[in-house]
């Protein structure tokens, strides 16, 4: 039995040092160049993108800054969500909760433009990670039952050559010990290219809380339309999980109430 253990002890640990090991290995920050490790951003760019973002007053619900009159709704865990004021005035919504790990502009946005546009698929596990981080923080009462990837459109798969949310999807999967499943949301089938883009999920989401995981969010009007689809088929709430969201900027060049 002794020998076993010993046999375990030495066919467990290099794995394990192997992981601490790579996570310490040295590697260049993928967003400013100086130095960092294991493939991650370095800490100055981790605070500037990810940590202060974090740290702001974000609508529970749209994931947009807060503004001065917002309150807290004291109703829901942990000890009080903020709602933005337009969200409040919403009645029912599609989407019950929306974290995002990054903001889509200068510095982050040239990761998610190199990721997205770029093509560079080695940027998935730093921006995942970020993702699932955000999420354990935000959501660490109440976790969705299952991760669902957005379906792209056959125009965007073949300007893009891979799907951004399902590549994220499968990390932020690993990362947070939950399952993932492409197939339970799709596009609906249409019969002209001009309609606007629809999904349909399977019954499978029927009484659980999905994880709707993109890469990014911009108007708000893709993601609310699959999770109208998850809630028709019986999901019992539908949580969006971002890379990176664009700030709403009307008009006037200030930024405009959500309206998720
Ligand atoms: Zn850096
Ligand atoms: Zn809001």
């Amino acid at each position: 039995m002794n020998s076993m253990r010993s046999l375990f002890r030495f066919t467990a640990m290099p794995s394990s040092w192997f992981k601490q090991a790579l996570r310490k290995w040295p590697t260049n920050c993928p967003l400013c160049h100086l130095s960092a490790s294991g493939g991650e951003l370095c800490s100055a760019c981790k605070t500037d993108c990810f940590d202060r973002r974090q740290a702001r007053m974000l609508c529970a619900i749209c994931a947009q800054d807060s503004e001065g009159t917002d309150h807290l709704d004291c109703n829901r865990p942990p000890e009080g969500t903020l709602i933005c004021l337009a969200c409040q005035r919403q009645g029912r919504r599609q989407i019950s909760a929306m974290v995002c790990a990054l903001d889509n502009t200068f510095p982050a946005g040239l990761l998610l433009g190199d990721f997205r546009q770029g093509g560079q698929l080695q940027l998935a596990p730093v921006l995942a990670g970020l993702m699932a981080d955000a999420a354990q923080r935000a959501w660490r009462y109440a976790m969705p039952h299952a991760w669902v990837p957005l379906p792209l459109s056959h125009a965007q798969l073949l300007q893009n050559g891979f799907s951004p949310p399902q590549q994220l999807a499968q990390i932020v999967s690993r990362q947070t010990n939950t399952d993932w499943h492409l197939r339970w949301l799709r596009l609906a089938n249409s019969d002209s290219p001009t309609d606007p883009i629809g999904f349909e999920a399977t019954p499978d989401v029927a009484g659980l809380a999905i994880g709707l995981v993109t890469d990014v969010v911009d108007t708000g009007a893709t993601v609310r339309a699959a999770a109208q689809a998850l809630l028709d088929a019986g999901a019992k709430q539908v949580m969006v999980l971002a890379a990176g969201c664009a700030p709403k900027v009307n008009e006037s060049g200030t930024i405009a109430a959500c309206s998720m």
